[in-house]
């Protein structure tokens, strides 16, 4: 007998040399499951097992529902040369148990499907609510920002410093300064010749150094102060 001792499973192996069976004589040849009893090796139709189909291993659930529907069903094992042990190669389960174990898991697929959607989207749409919440701050603070320039701008920075600039504790209110660094970032390289100037070999500091002046007219500018 070879069963294992934690459980009750029946167990069938797959043959790695060629045998008989020791009930009705058929020839087992290598790859047949054959089925261990105190007479020998027996066939799966002299073993009573000859109903089941063969799901092979891969998909747990699968497997443990298809094992839960079936009224009989049997662990197939193979000896592996190389580990030298037994290994679990699959499970012999009624073909209606197996069909349903499928159905079953295809719908949890499904909704494990629609919860990640739904997930995702509320994740959008609080991350949409975000930057228009910023955007609408530089508008507020920047009022000769270019029209639309805002939206970039928050969408940038809310990408960039995601969880760290702006997105403060309470993602309610934006601190004066993630505004306005957000926005030197962008005049800084929308604006200016500043990637040009890192592009030359300039060191950062230097390159922003260089626009610095141009930067800063640009802030006055879409802050509403030049006329003052
Ligand atoms: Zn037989």
């Amino acid at each position: 007998m070879k069963r294992t001792k934690k459980d009750k499973d029946i167990v069938v192996f797959i043959v790695r040399r060629d045998s008989v069976c020791c009930e009705c004589g058929e020839e087992l040849f290598s790859g047949r499951f054959i089925h261990l009893s105190d007479k020998g090796a027996a066939c799966l139709s002299c073993a009573d097992l000859d109903h089941l189909s063969y799901l092979p291993r891969g998909n747990a659930a699968l497997t443990r529902r298809a094992r839960k529907n079936s009224g009989l069903s049997a662990v197939v094992l193979q000896w592996s040369r190389t580990r030298r042990r037994y290994e679990r190669q699959g499970i012999l389960a009624s073909p209606e148990a197996i069909e349903k174990a499928e159905e079953e898991c295809l719908d949890y697929e499904e909704l494990r499907e629609a919860r990640r959607i739904k997930a995702r989207k509320k994740r959008e749409e609080a991350e949409l609510k975000y930057v228009n919440e910023f955007a609408r701050e530089i508008r507020t603070f920047f009022p000769g920002c270019p029209p639309g320039r805002e939206f970039k701008i928050a969408d940038f920075a809310c990408r960039k410093y995601s969880g760290r600039v702006g997105r403060s504790s309470d993602a309610k209110t934006f601190s004066a300064d993630a505004i306005e660094l957000a926005l030197r970032a962008h005049i800084r390289h929308e604006c200016t010749d500043y990637d040009t100037l890192l592009m030359r070999g300039y060191e950062r500091w230097d390159a922003r150094d260089e626009v610095r002046g141009r930067v800063e007219e640009i802030i006055k500018r879409w802050r509403g102060e030049d006329e003052a």
